[in-house]
This record gives structure tokens, sequence and C-alpha cells, in this order.
């Protein structure tokens, strides 16, 4: 039998990381000499015309800034929003929030799409959120990468503008500083922090919560004050964090917020791994073995789904565990300098709506495969091997399936 969760314990923790202070958190300006940063814009769209002519009389507007060959804002204050949601609201537009961390990849421009097909202004908030970082984990070095995010979001821009079936364009990304979003001060990162805090509880204290204690603390209280600062009629949010999804549904709901909440799904590479800004830590090595979680879901989903379609617990994880492993197994058989070795957090098979740990899938209501892996850091590295971002830490891994209702 199984216990709840299919959960073994970290023996190895990534070195503890330093929290910077607030004031050292700023978003990097985009003025790279690859992406020059004009002071106002250069299009020659009326719109911006009349912003250029205005700036020559106020100095107030000669800081809208732009990214470069676009018309999309760049939004550094939470008044400067303030300032530009105004108007659509008197005008009734639907705006749209895609709350992220920046690193964007083809699985933020997804959602990004999606926000535009079914929104007049679509906003994009790029901010590294302390607070849903553990004091040990990857704050310092989780990758920012400013100036490629703006300029991927400059080519989706021109593909959105070509495409008639949007309803809107991305009209602004919101990158604010750690002093707008914290303006008591930031409370800090530890589990005993005092300061205004939104808690979803009991969902955000399993599986994701269990292992990371403050992650949907920080999570739900950063998105509470996004939505506060942008006043989103929809918000989008990505499959691939499942649990963050059902958080922040319970958050909008319990709250009462007239928010429509959009979950997209999840962008994968060719060989099944989901796509994640924290990838790019694995190095060549390690990314081959990483898709070991996303085939441990497929089995059990296959067991789901096969045949007549287990429905118990222990039929339905044992083909994930024979997956996770199997393929350990394998690895451990390997010399050193070959190797990769990784510890399962988590497997879990859980109710759609709360998360908690189910026996039985009802087959009406379907259920969740969940899981987590921790990619350790490879051993007897080889000369000139790929290790990865900052040398390779260890990085853990999340993914999901969503084993449907069946139509019957
Ligand atoms: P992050 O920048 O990691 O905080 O993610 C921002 C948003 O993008 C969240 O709603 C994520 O769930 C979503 N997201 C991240 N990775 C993917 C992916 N591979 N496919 C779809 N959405 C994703």
């Amino acid at each position: 039998m199984f216990a709840r969760t299919i959960r073994r314990a970290a023996s190895s923790r990534v070195a503890a990381t330093t929290f910077p202070t607030p004031a050292a958190m700023t978003m990097p300006r985009c003025s790279s000499s690859s992406i020059p940063r004009p002071t106002t814009t250069t299009t020659t769209s009326p719109t911006i015309r009349t912003m250029a002519s205005s700036s020559a009389r106020s100095p107030k507007l000669s800081s809208r800034e732009t990214i470069p060959s676009t018309r999309i804002r760049i939004l550094r204050s939470v008044d400067s929003v303030r300032a530009w949601r105004k108007p659509h609201q008197v005008d009734q537009r639907i705006v749209g929030l895609v709350p992220t961390m920046g690193a964007l990849h083809e699985g933020h421009l997804s959602l990004i799409r999606a926000a535009a097909r079914e929104s007049h202004e679509v906003v994009v908030s790029i901010y590294v959120n302390p607070a849903q970082f553990g004091v040990h984990e990857d704050l310092d070095s989780y990758p920012k990468t400013w100036q490629t995010d703006c300029a991927a979001l400059a080519q989706l821009d021109r593909e959105l503008a070509d495409d008639g079936s949007n309803l809107g364009r991305l009209s602004a990304v919101f990158a604010p500083t750690t002093n707008d979003m914290y303006p008591s001060g930031f409370p800090g990162q530890a589990v005993d922090s005092k300061g205004s805090f939104v808690n979803i509880t009991p969902v955000g204290e399993v599986l994701e919560g269990a292992s990371r204690p403050t992650f949907f603390r920080g999570v739900a209280t950063v998105c509470m004050k996004l939505f506060n600062v942008v006043q989103p009629d929809r918000v989008y949010f990505g499959q691939k964090d499942v649990q963050q999804t059902v958080v922040i549904r319970r958050m909008v709901r319990d709250f009462l917020m007239p928010i429509e909440v959009q979950i997209g799904a999840t962008t994968r590479e060719a060989d099944g791994l989901a796509l994640s800004s924290r990838n790019v830590y694995l190095g060549e090595r390690r990314r081959r073995v990483a898709t070991v979680l996303n085939r441990a879901l497929k089995a059990a989903e296959g067991r789901y789904s096969k045949g007549s379609g287990a429905l118990d617990r222990d039929s339905i994880l044992g083909a994930a565990l024979k997956v996770t492993t199997g393929t350990l197994a394998g690895q451990m058989a390997l010399a050193p300098e070959e190797r990769v070795t990784y510890e399962v957090d988590y497997i879990s098979l859980s109710d759609p709506e709360t998360m908690e740990e189910i026996e039985e899938v009802d087959p009406k209501k379907g259920g969740i495969l969940s899981g987590a892996v921790k990619m350790l850091p490879v051993e007897a590295p080889r000369p000139g091997e790929d290790l990865g971002h900052s040398g390779g830490p260890a990085v853990r891994l999340i993914d999901n399936i969503i084993l449907n209702p069946s139509s019957t």
C-alpha cells in the first residue's frame, strides 16, 4: 500500500543563498548594446506621435518607456500601472494579466497568446518574487534575462499584430521593484516572518507546500498584489504549475475577486520535458534523464486509461514508481562520470479541487497526477562538461498530468 504520497526526504540541499537587500533587487534596464533603450518611442503610429509631442511639453510624459521598436509600455511602478489602467476601465476594455518571473520561454508566450485572443489589453508582469523562495532556495541564481525577454516580447508583438484572430495586443510589461511591491518593507523569506501575507490553506500546505512551506504564501501574496495593481478582468496561469492554479482559483473565489482565471496547457520539449525557466540549470547530462518524471506520470496515466482502466491508487502510482526506480537503477549501473542521480520528492494522485491524496479516482471527477523530482548535481564532472547555469546545482523539476473524468 502506498503512503498518502510517495515521498522521500531530500538528503542533500542546495547551498544556502544569501538574500540581497530589497534595494538591490531592482529590475535591470533594457539598455544593452543589442537592444538600445530609447527614452521616448521611435515608432510613427498616431498614438505614439501624440505621446512624443506631448513629451516635449511635459517632462512627466517623457518617462514613457517602451520596448524598443514596439508600442509595449514598460511600467516600473505601481503608480504608472494605475495611470495606464484608468482609461481602460472607463472604456470597458478587457485587460488580461500574465504573471511571470521572466526568463521567458514558449510556455509563457503561449499564455500571452491566449490572453491576446480574448483581451483587448494584455499586461505581462516580470517580477522575481523573493517571498516565494525559501531561505535555502535559488533566488540569487534564478535566471534573469531582461534583454532577451524584451526581444521575445517584441517578436511576439509582431506575430500578434499579423494574426487577425486576436482581440487585442500585448500592451505593457509591469516590472516592479521589491520596494514597490512591499511598501512596508520586505517581510523576509523565513517561515516565521511577520508581515502581510495571503495564506490559502489547506491546499497550499500539501505537496509543493509541504516541500516548500513558504512557497504558496509567497505566490498568493504576490498575485494578490499584482491583481490589485493591474485590476485584470482575466488572469492566465499555466497547467505546468497545477497546484498554483488550484491555489489561485481558491484565492479569487474566497476573496470575491471579480477575475476570471484561465489555465493554459503545459508546453513541452519534443521528448516530453515540460519547459521551465529552471531547465537551464540542468546541463547536458542531466537534461537527457530529466524526462523521467514525465515518463513516470505518463505510465501512471496509461494505467488509468488502459483497457478497463485502473482506478485505485496502488495500481496507478505503481506504474509511475516502476519508471522512477527502473531509470535510477539503470543510471546507477553507469560509471560516476556518466550517470545521473535524482531523488523523488513525491508522486501524487490527488483530488482535482482540493489536491488531497485520494485512494481511488472517482471517474466522474478525474484526478491529478503530479510529481517532483530533485536532479542531484552530477558526480565526477568531465573536463569541459556543460554542467548548466550556475555550475549545475540540484534542480527540482515538477510536472503533472490531469486524469480527465470519463465521459460515461
Ligand atoms: P514562472 O515564470 O515560472 O513563474 O511562470 C509564469 C507562468 O507561466 C505560470 O503561470 C506558469 O505556470 C506558466 N508556465 C511555466 N512553464 C510553463 C509551461 N511549460 N507551459 C505552460 N505554462 C507554463
